[in-house]
Formats: structure tokens, C-alpha cells, sequence
């Protein structure tokens, strides 16, 4: 009998941390690469959140916190989805955690029994389907389709609700496929919701800013107030305020499960860093004029990216309507011949012809649960998108059809 249990067994690691990972070994050897394959800002954090952070070493803010996280940051909270979401919760309804991540793992923990379903939309991020499972739940994946901009459809929604389902998981911008969904999507979803009144959702927020299209950012707790009740909104400061390094996230829902999470986060990780805390205080209340700045470099760098990418025979994408992703339709190029002789059989098999011929890292679509794509992170810098996309041009150009 080995040591590893038969759960874990079961789950599977984060390819984007796997690629990020191979990308950082192969650079160590002496090997250039450029790394798309980390959902990373490349931006430095602002500075008045790093001096938030050294002003709370120099005050002595540097022992345990309450479990929930400090009350000035929960307050801020508090405001910001007041100020931006239009959503009004108490303090005690607000948690703070070591990331968003941290904070849909704890609620999953909290609420499910073995067996139980979570049903999420596919392409979804990697870690909603091994995460269900790290929580003795059972995955259940909704697809989704290009048509459709990758938007759940209401009706595919509810052929797959039934008395085990616990939660609805939803993210939007999305990642992988950076599709926003709008307030009347939701509200179409809203409607099969009420139909099953012991469903919950999981809304997760962490793209809320990065919205360069038309859609306006819309989530579900506001869209539908009278489903509130049964709604844990997600969201922390890593991507909007370039702090993933930092470790805060946050969520706010009905008291009883905010409670059953701390429990969750007492018995285990505690609470994030007392100093990642202050910083995210100041990224909330502080000067918010660099969103903008960053939504725009993101997104000239979205049009970039999607153009040249487009312009490689074999690969297509549709333009994102938010967060930093593209997620690229490579079935065309699958069965061809790479130059050593090698068959490319799937998009695992194409990134890592990637990486080794163009030096790019990127994340086969099979990591979000849809096979044939890629994901591409444009959160880097033009030089180096301009670069990556010119190298991995010359790399599919170089892989022939099977005679
Ligand atoms: N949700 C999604 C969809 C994500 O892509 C990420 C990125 N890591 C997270 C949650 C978690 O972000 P963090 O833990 O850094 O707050
Ligand atoms: N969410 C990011 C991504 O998808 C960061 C890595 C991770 O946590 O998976 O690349």
C-alpha cells in the first residue's frame, strides 16, 4: 500500500503551473524561453501598496490576524462591493484568504459531502475540476461552444442540474476563453436557477477588471438579489492590482457558510499574511487610477496578440472580450509531421513541440478540459508577445501534413 492517498490519486497537477515550471527548468539549462503560460501580470505591484506593506512591518503588523483577516481590510471590502457591485454585505459576511484560489477550495471543503455535484462550465480554469474532487465532490462539466462566444447556455445548464448538485460555478471574464458574460446571460441562467432552489453559486469574480469589450462586468448576486441568499462572490486583488505573488483574495455570502470557511481556514492555513494584508487595504482604498492604464496596455495587447495569432495557417482564435487569455483552435494542426518525425497528436503534444522549437510556453486546451486548443497568456510584455507569436509562426510552419 503506497502513502498517497486513493483521492489524491484522482487529481491531477496544475498544468499551468506544470508548463510555468518546465518553462523555468529549461531556462536554467541555458535555454531561451518566453513564458505565456502563467495567467501572471507582468506589471510591477503599484508602490503605494508595496509601502503600505513596509509601513505595516515598521508598525509591528506582523503577528497572527483574526482567521476572517483584519477588520480594516473586511471593511474595505465591504465597501468595495458596495462601491463597484452594488452588492451590500456586513463585515461578518466578508472572509479574506491566501488568494482566491485558497477561498473556493475552503467554500468547496465547507459545503461538500461525498458525492455531491459541482457543475461548471468547460473550458473552465484548471483547477475547478481537481479542486471539486480535492473536496470529495464529483465534477460535473457543462460544455460550452464557440458560437455561443464559450457562454453557458440555459438549457444545457439545467440538463445537468439534479438533487446532487451543490453548486454552480461560474467565472467570468472567463479564464480560458476570456468570455463575459453579460447581465442578461446571467439572468437567463438566473431563471433555471430558481427552478432548483438548493443550488448554489459560486460566482468567481478575479477578472472583474479586465473587461475590454462592450459587455460590462455583471455578477450574479446583483444580476439576481433575490438569489443572493445562495451566492459566494469571489474575487482578490492578484490580477486587478498585479499582486499574485501577495496571496489575498476575498469572498462574501450568507453568514453561516462565511463561518463554516474560517472554520476551514483556522484548522489549516490560519489566515494570509498579516503584511499581504495591509497591502491589499491600500490596493482597495488607495488611488485606483492605474486600473485603467493596466486594462489598457492589456488590451492593445489583446488585438496584437489575436492578430498575429490569426494571421498563423492552422491556428484561430476569437477575440476575448476579458481577462489576459487566448484560447486558440489548433485541431487543424493536429496529425501533422514535426521536423524530427514526431506526429503531433494533441495540443499536449503541441505545446510542448512549442517549447522546445519556438521556446514559448503555452497550456494545451486538454488542462481546461477542452482538447484541440492552446492558452495563451498575453500578460507579458509586446516585445516579448511579438516575439512568441513570430517564433511559434515559424514552428507551425514547419510541421507538414502526413502523406
Ligand atoms: N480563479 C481563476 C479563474 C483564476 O484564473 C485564478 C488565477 N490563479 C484564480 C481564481 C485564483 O487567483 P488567486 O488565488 O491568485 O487570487
Ligand atoms: N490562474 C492563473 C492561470 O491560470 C495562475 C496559475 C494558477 O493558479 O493556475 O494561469
Amino acid at each position: 500500500m503506497g502513502i498517497i492517498s486513493s483521492k489524491l490519486a484522482a487529481v491531477k497537477p496544475s498544468q499551468t503551473k506544470a508548463m510555468t515550471a518546465l518553462a523555468a527548468s529549461l531556462r536554467a539549462e541555458g535555454k531561451s524561453i518566453i513564458t505565456l503560460s502563467q495567467g501572471e501580470p507582468d506589471f510591477t505591484t503599484p508602490q503605494n501598496i508595496c509601502k503600505a506593506a513596509s509601513d505595516a512591518i515598521a508598525a509591528g503588523h506582523t503577528k497572527y490576524t483574526a482567521v476572517a483577516g483584519i477588520t480594516p481590510l473586511r471593511e474595505a471590502v465591504v465597501e468595495k462591493f458596495q462601491r463597484e457591485n452594488g452588492l451590500s454585505f456586513s463585515v461578518d459576511q466578508v472572509t479574506v484568504g491566501c488568494g482566491a484560489k485558497q477561498l473556493l477550495y475552503n467554500a468547496l471543503v465547507a459545503s461538500l459531502d461525498e458525492g455531491d455535484e459541482v457543475v461548471f462550465p468547460t473550458p473552465c480554469w484548471v483547477s475547478y475540476p481537481e479542486m471539486v474532487k480535492l473536496a470529495g465532490g464529483t465534477p460535473v462539466a457543462v460544455e460550452t461552444h464557440v458560437q455561443d462566444g464559450f457562454i453557458l447556455q440555459p438549457e444545457a445548464l439545467r440538463a445537468k442540474l439534479g438533487p446532487r448538485t451543490k453548486w454552480l460555478m461560474l467565472n467570468s471574464p472567463s479564464n480560458p476563453t476570456g468570455a463575459v458574460y453579460s447581465h442578461r446571460d446571467l439572468e437567463a441562467l438566473a431563471k433555471v436557477l430558481r427552478d432548483f432552489p438548493d443550488v448554489w453559486v459560486l460566482a468567481d469574480d478575479i477578472y472583474e477588471h479586465l473587461v475590454y469589450g462592450d459587455t460590462e462586468f455583471a455578477t450574479m448576486a446583483a444580476v439576481a438579489p433575490d438569489l443572493a441568499g445562495r451566492v459566494l462572490t469571489v474575487n482578490g486583488v492578484s490580477k486587478s492590482y498585479a499582486m499574485t505573488g501577495w496571496r489575498v483574495g476575498y469572498a462574501a455570502g450568507p453568514q453561516d457558510l462565511i463561518k463554516a470557511m474560517n472554520t476551514v481556514q483556522g484548522q489549516s492555513t490560519s489566515h494570509t499574511s498579516s503584511i499581504s494584508q495591509y497591502a491589499a487595504l491600500e490596493a482597495l482604498t488607495g488611488d485606483q487610477s492605474f486600473l485603467p492604464e493596466f486594462r489598457k496596455a492589456f488590451r492593445a495587447r489583446r488585438d496584437l496578440v489575436v492578430g498575429l495569432l490569426n494571421d498563423i495557417d492552422g491556428l484561430s482564435c476569437r477575440t476575448p472580450d476579458g481577462a489576459f487569455y487566448v484560447f486558440v483552435a489548433c485541431d487543424a494542426l493536429l496529425g501533422r509531421l514535426a521536423p524530427s518525425g514526431k506526429q503531433i497528436v494533441t495540443d499536449m503534444d503541441l505545446a510542448m513541440y512549442l517549447m522546445e522549437e519556438a521556446g514559448v510556453a503555452v497550456v494545451p486546451g486538454s488542462g481546461f478540459m477542452a482538447d484541440g486548443f492552446i492558452r495563451i497568456s498575453y500578460a507579458s510584455s509586446e516585445a516579448d508577445l511579438r516575439k512568441a507569436c513570430a517564433a511559434i509562426g515559424t514552428a507551425v510552419s514547419k510541421l507538414t501534413e502526413q502523406s
